[in-house]
C-alpha cells in the first residue's frame, strides 16, 4: 500500500478500512444526534451534502461548501454569512460569524472596539481595561489556502455545524464569550479546482494524480507568500476584511506534518524577527501547547513542534498578522493524497525515528497504521476547540495584550530610532514608489506628505510601526542553525528600487506639524522613459490603440493617438505629458512573445503571466504541444522559459503517474524546436535554473560557477544581492540603475568561456560582497561572475538571467531584464 495510486476498491486493506469507517461513522453520528436534540430543525453536513465532511474518496466542492452554510444559516441565528467579495475566478465568496445571537447582533459594535484596541490611540490603560473586560473577541479560524492540502476546507464544514448546533457546554462557553469568524476556505477557486480534479480520477489509476494546474490562477502554493505584497485578490480581500475585525487570533489550517509528526504546532523553529511584540510569541507558545496538550488528553499521538518550519519570512498571510498584533498562526496536519486513505509501517519513518522514542516536543511518538482524510478533520477540529477554548477562557487578557502591543510599539518608536521613513517623491522609479506607499495603506499602515522636502514621510509612532521595519530594513539573518525554510532578505526599498531613507533622529514639533495624513497617493507625474516600470504599461497600452511609440536614449515619445487618450494613458500611470516624437527616431512595436507553461504546474510561470497581464504585455502561454507544433519563429520572437529545472522541462511528468494528456514535457523534439527557433532569430529568455536548460541543451559556451559547490563553500535560499550594469547604453538593459538589486534564489552563476559571443549584461561586483539583505555563504563565489548574458545562437541569441527578476511580483528593480526584450523595431 505504499503507492496510493490504483489502491480503491483493489485492495483487501482498503475494504477493510471503509468497512471499520463506517461502523466509527455510525457511533459518532449517534454522539451527536444526543448532543444536538435542542437544534433538530439545523441541517447536519450529511444531510446536505450526502457525506461527512472527512469520508473516504470524498471531497467537497467550494460550492457544496456554500450550499450547505446557506442552508446552515437559514436554520440559524447563530451564523451570520457575510459577503467578501469575488474571488480571481469569479467565484462568489463568503464567509461566517458564529456567535451567539445576541452577539451576533452587536457584531458592528465588537469590530468597532477591536479596531479602538488595536489602534489604542486616545485609549488609557483604565479604558482599555474595562473594553477588555466587555469585549466579545473575533477569532479568526481559516479552512486553508493551500488547497491539495484537503482536510483544511474539508473539516470547516463539519467545525461550522459543530459550533452552532452543538449544546455541550464548551461550545456554549464558546459561543457566550467569542465571536467566530469562520472562513470556511481562503481559496474558494483552489477548493473546487482540487475536488473537481479528485471527482474525475477517483477510482482511476490516477487517483492521487498531482494537479496539472496552479490552484490559484496565478500563484499556486505562493498564494502564502503574498501576505505584506498582497499582489493577488485573495490576499487583498482577506487583509481588508482583517483590518475590519480586528482579530485577537488567526489560525490557518496547513497539511502536512514533518513525517512521521500527525500535527506541527508552535513554537515554530528559529529564527524569528525581532519586530514582532515578544507577547504574540508568547501566546503562539501557549496555544501551541494547549493544542498538543488536547490531542493527547483524547489520546491522539504525534504533535510535534520547533521542527523544519520557521516563519522568518513574513510574506505567509498566517504570519503577517503578528505584525499588527493578531496572534497569528499556522498548524501542519499529516496528508496522504486527497481523501485516499493510506496505510504507514514504521520502516517506512525517518532512520532516527523508527525507534519511537520520546522527545521533549514530540512527547507521544506516532506508531503508524492507517491515516485518512476523517483522521486529519479530528485533528484539525481539536486543535480548533483548544484554541477557541484557550481563548474563551483568557478573553480578557488577550484582548487587553492586544492593545498592550500596539501602546507598546508606538511608545517605542517615540524613543528610538527610526523615528520615521521619508520617501522622496523624485525617484529613478517613481510610480513604484507609489506602488510601495499603496501596499504599505493596504496593511493600514499610515502615511504623511511632507512639503519640505517634497517627500512622503512614515512617523514610526505608529501601532502596526513593526511591519514597517520589517519590511524597509536590511534582514540580518542570525547564524545558521538549520536550513531557511524559505527565503532571508526581501528589504523592499532594494527589491523595488525606491530609495527611502531612515529618520534616526527625533522629528521636530514644527516638521511634525508640516505633514499631511494622505488616504490615497495622489498628484504625481514622472517623466516617461525607462526608468519607471509603469512607462512599459504606458507603451504596451498606447501600442495597442495603435499609437506610435519612438525610443531614444532612455527617452520615450508617443504619437498617432489622440491627445485626450493619450494624456489618460499617462495620468493613470502616474506619468507626465510627452513632448510629440522627435522625426529621426525608429518607431517601436510589440513583438510577439510566448510563455511557457508546463503541465508540472509552475508557480513561476504564474507569476509571471500574472506581471505580463499587469503591465498589458500581449503573450500567449505555450503547452508542451504548443511547442512541438513547429514552425516557432513563424509565430513567436521571443519566448520565456520561467524558472523550471531542465530535466522537468524536459521530461515533465512521468507517463503512468498522470491521465495521458499532461504526461512528457518537451522531450527531444520541443528541445529542438527551441534550438531552431533561437537559430532562425528569436531570442530566449531563461530565468534562473531555466537558464541551466539552454547552457546544457544549446551547448553554450558558459559554465555555471557555483557548480559542485558544497553548502559549507555557498549557500543561499533566497537573498537580495546587487548587480552591476555591464552597458548602460545596451536597449536590452535600458533604464535600469548602474547597481540594481535582484532576488538570487538557488541559481547559477555564470563565466563564458571560449568561442563565447555576445553580451555580458551584467555582473555581481567584484571588489565586496554582492550581498544586501538576508543570509549568503561564500559570497566571494558569486564576485565578479556574470549574472546576466546575451548569447548570440544561430541568427537569434538566449538571454541568460541566473536569478528571479520577476520574484513573487515583488522585485520590480528586476522588471526591465526581460521588459525591454519585447520590443523590436
Ligand atoms: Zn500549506
Amino acid at each position: 500500500m505504499r503507492t496510493g495510486a490504483g489502491g480503491r476498491g483493489s485492495g483487501t486493506g482498503v475494504v477493510w478500512a471503509r468497512f471499520v469507517v463506517g461502523a466509527l461513522a455510525t457511533v459518532v453520528t449517534g454522539i451527536l444526534l444526543v448532543a444536538s436534540a435542542g437544534a433538530q430543525q439545523v441541517p447536519t453536513p450529511e444531510s446536505v451534502l450526502g457525506h461527512k465532511p472527512g469520508d473516504d474518496f470524498y471531497l467537497a466542492t467550494y460550492e457544496d461548501s456554500l450550499g450547505y452554510f446557506r442552508k446552515l444559516a437559514a436554520a440559524s441565528k447563530r451564523i451570520k454569512l457575510v459577503d467578501v467579495g469575488k474571488t480571481t475566478q469569479g467565484r462568489e465568496w463568503f464567509i461566517a460569524f458564529i456567535s451567539n445571537p445576541e452577539n451576533l447582533a452587536q457584531l458592528d459594535h465588537y469590530k468597532d472596539v477591536s479596531r479602538r484596541l488595536a489602534l489604542a490611540r486616545g485609549v488609557s490603560e483604565e479604558q482599555a481595561r474595562t473594553l477588555a473586560r466587555e469585549m466579545k473577541p473575533i477569532i479568526h479560524i481559516d479552512g486553508g489556502l493551500h488547497a491539495s492540502e484537503v482536510a483544511n476546507h474539508q473539516h470547516t464544514i463539519q467545525l461550522g455545524y459543530d459550533l452552532v448546533a452543538s449544546e455541550a457546554d464548551e461550545y456554549k462557553a464558546i459561543r457566550q464569550n467569542l465571536i467566530v469568524e469562520l472562513w470556511f476556505s481562503i481559496n474558494p477557486d483552489g477548493q473546487s479546482i482540487v475536488a473537481n480534479w479528485y471527482r474525475e480520477n477517483l477510482g482511476t489509476p490516477y487517483e492521487v494524480s498531482p494537479l496539472p494546474v496552479l490552484y490559484q490562477e496565478y500563484v499556486g502554493h505562493d498564494n502564502n507568500r503574498d501576505g505584506y505584497m498582497l499582489n493577488m485578490l485573495e490576499s487583498r480581500e482577506i487583509t481588508k476584511a482583517t483590518l475590519e475585525t480586528e482579530p485577537l487570533v488567526f489560525y490557518t489550517q496547513h497539511q502536512t506534518a514533518p513525517f512521521p509528526g500527525r500535527i506541527y504546532l508552535p513554537p515554530f523553529a528559529d529564527p524569528i524577527s525581532g519586530n514582532m511584540h515578544p507577547l504574540m510569541l508568547r501566546w503562539l507558545t501557549l496555544i501551541g501547547m494547549t493544542i498538543a496538550q488536547r490531542l493527547d488528553d483524547h489520546g491522539m499521538t504525534g504533535s510535534m513542534h520547533q521542527e523544519t518550519f520557521d516563519v522568518w519570512y513574513p510574506g505567509y498571510i498566517d504570519n503577517i498578522g503578528n505584525f499588527r498584533h493578531t496572534i497569528s498562526f499556522f498548524t501542519e496536519t499529516a496528508l496522504y493524497r486527497y481523501a485516499t486513505p493510506h496505510f504507514y509501517t514504521v520502516d517506512e519513518f525517518p532512520a532516527a525515528r523508527q525507534a519511537l522514542g520520546t522527545e521533549m516536543l514530540y512527547s507521544s511518538p506516532w506508531k503508524g497504521g492507517w491515516w485518512r482524510l476523517s483522521d486529519a478533520c479530528r485533528y484539525m477540529l481539536e486543535a480548533d476547540m483548544a484554541v477557541l477554548n484557550l481563548a474563551s477562557k483568557y478573553r480578557e487578557q488577550m484582548t487587553y495584550n492586544k492593545y498592550r502591543a500596539a501602546r507598546d510599539t508606538i511608545e517605542k518608536f517615540e524613543k528610538e530610532p527610526p523615528f520615521a521613513y521619508e520617501i522622496p517623491r523624485e525617484q529613478h522609479d517613481a510610480p513604484a514608489a507609489a506602488l510601495l506607499l499603496e501596499k504599505l495603506m493596504l496593511q493600514g499602515i499610515e502615511v504623511h506628505q511632507s512639503v519640505k522636502p517634497d517627500a512622503w514621510v512614515i512617523q514610526m509612532n505608529q501601532p502596526f510601526a513593526g511591519m514597517v521595519k520589517e519590511l524597509f530594513e536590511p534582514q540580518v539573518y542570525p547564524a545558521l542553525t538549520q536550513r531557511p525554510y524559505d527565503v532571508t532578505g526581501w528589504t523592499l526599498p532594494y527589491q523595488m528600487g525606491v530609495e527611502v531613507h531612515a529618520v534616526t533622529t527625533p522629528l521636530t514639533k514644527q516638521a511634525r506639524d508640516s505633514l499631511r495624513p494622505i488616504k490615497e497617493v495622489s498628484g504625481l507625474a514622472a517623466p516617461f522613459n525607462h526608468g519607471s516600470n509603469a512607462s512599459f504599461r504606458a507603451v504596451n497600452e498606447i501600442l495597442a490603440a495603435k499609437g506610435t511609440v519612438t525610443f531614444s536614449g532612455d527617452e520615450i515619445a508617443a504619437s498617432g493617438i489622440d491627445k485626450g487618450k493619450l494624456d489618460a494613458i499617462l495620468s493613470e500611470n502616474r506619468l507626465k505629458a510627452v513632448a510629440a516624437e522627435s522625426k529621426d527616431a525608429k518607431p517601436v512595436k510589440a513583438l510577439r512573445v510566448g510563455l511557457y507553461r508546463p503541465w508540472v504546474a509552475s508557480i513561476d510561470e504564474g507569476w509571471t503571466r500574472w506581471i505580463l497581464e499587469q503591465y498589458k504585455f500581449p503573450f500567449t502561454n505555450l503547452y508542451n504541444a504548443d511547442i512541438a507544433g513547429g514552425h516557432l519563429h513563424e509565430r513567436y520572437d521571443v519566448i520565456v522559459l520561467p524558472d523550471i529545472g531542465e530535466r522537468q522541462i524536459i521530461d515533465g511528468h512521468r507517463p503512468g503517474t498522470i491521465p495521458e494528456r499532461y504526461a512528457g514535457g518537451l522531450g527531444e523534439e520541443g528541445v529542438q524546436e527551441l534550438r531552431d527557433f533561437t537559430t532562425d532569430g528569436g531570442t530566449l529568455i531563461t530565468f534562473n535554473n531555466a537558464s541551466m536548460f539552454a547552457v546544457n541543451q544549446f551547448k553554450l559556451p558558459i559554465d555555471n560557477a557555483l557548480t559542485g559547490l558544497r553548502p559549507d563553500q555557498f549557500f543561499c535560499s533566497g537573498c537580495l544581492v546587487t548587480v552591476h550594469i555591464e552597458d548602460a547604453k545596451n536597449r536590452l538593459t535600458a533604464g535600469m540603475t548602474p547597481d540594481t538589486t535582484v532576488m538570487f534564489e538557488r541559481g547559477p552563476a555564470f563565466d563564458t568561456k571560449t568561442g563565447f559571443k555576445g553580451t555580458v549584461l551584467a555582473r555581481y561586483p567584484r571588489e565586496r560582497s554582492p550581498l544586501r539583505s538576508g543570509y549568503l555563504a561564500g559570497p566571494d563565489r558569486l564576485q565578479g561572475k556574470v549574472a546576466a548574458v546575451a548569447v548570440e545562437y544561430g541568427k537569434g541569441r538566449v538571454i541568460l538571467l541566473g536569478f528571479k527578476p520577476q520574484w513573487r511580483g515583488q522585485s520590480h528593480a528586476g522588471y526591465k531584464f526581460f521588459f525591454n526584450a519585447f520590443y523590436g523595431e
